[in-house]
């Protein structure tokens, strides 16, 4: 069991509220990347074992906090993969994963800034797998085995940018900076009682707009892996943001203004805090 976190771009493992950073722990200064630290998760394990007899380097501060995953070389976004989602966008169920990519750049910190690129900016709950082992064509009952572990991502989406022509484009419309938060931690599978049934909430300004439980997932977690990696090499750090409950803004009506502060919650994994203030639009052509 681990949590690895990112503090001030080093990698670190988190215990019990205090961080011990990876590279001084281990003795290994590679170890000091976020990136090498979850290509070699499984010796996360053991090192997470020295914690209780080592001097902690600090108490977890959410400002020094980035994103655990920092440069993941693929990120994939799942759309309508909640059954409730499905319905409150009038849509049909996929007969397959619905991918689409957040290209990696937007990807920040649990409590980034985000800026908002219009006046349909949305909000997005979702589970995140992080891949934690090149991964070929895995099947369905080994999938799990191909993942670090889980962290929480907010699929912010500028409704305005997917939704402009037909047919629909996500990718743009959900890869403005910043619009990719994740975190607080990467914490290990094996730390949640049930991979597979994980409660996940959004709170925005005070109010709460999703909440939900990753057991409704139409395709789970390891349905997601077997079925990308049959059509796409997958690699350490690489990102599965696992799709969104209901209850986004616009179904609501209602969308992310400067001044909102986005809480994404999921039991065991803790909280994002992202506060909107006012961006850039795309080019208008
Ligand atoms: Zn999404």
């Amino acid at each position: 069991m681990y949590r690895l976190v990112n503090v001030d771009g080093r990698a670190a493992l988190e215990d019990d509220g205090r961080w011990f950073d990876l590279a001084a722990l281990s003795g290994d200064p590679a170890l000091a990347d976020p990136m090498t630290a979850v290509a070699r998760a499984a010796d996360l394990h053991g090192l997470a074992e020295r914690c209780a007899a080592a001097g902690a380097d600090g108490t977890v501060d959410g400002a020094r906090l980035g994103p655990p995953v920092p440069r993941p070389r693929q990120v994939f976004g799942i759309g309508l993969n909640y059954r409730d989602h499905v319905a409150e966008g009038g849509m049909e169920r996929p007969p397959a994963p619905l991918t689409f990519t957040k290209f990696p750049s937007c990807i920040v910190g649990p409590h980034d800034q985000v800026p908002l690129s219009g006046a349909q900016v949305d909000w997005e709950a979702e589970l995140v797998a992080v891949i934690g082992t090149r991964t070929t064509a895995v099947p369905v009952d080994e999938a799990w085995g191909a993942v670090a572990g889980l962290m929480l991502g907010q699929d912010i989406s500028d409704r305005g940018v997917q939704f402009t022509g037909s047919p629909a484009q996500f990718c743009l419309g959900k890869s403005f900076a910043a619009y990719g938060p994740v975190g607080p931690a990467l914490v290990s599978v094996d730390s949640f009682e049930d991979p597979d049934d994980i409660g996940l909430w959004c709170d925005v300004s005070g109010e709460r707009m999703q909440a939900s439980r990753s057991g409704l997932l139409l395709f789970p977690v390891p349905t997601l892996v077997a079925y990308l990696s049959s059509v796409t090499t997958l690699y350490p750090g690489d990102l599965i943001f696992t799709g969104t409950p209901s209850g986004v803004g616009m179904a609501r009506g209602r969308f992310l203004v400067p001044g909102d502060l986005v809480v994404t919650g999921a039991e065991v994994i803790g909280e994002l805090r992202n506060p909107c203030v006012a961006g850039r639009g795309p080019l208008a052509l």
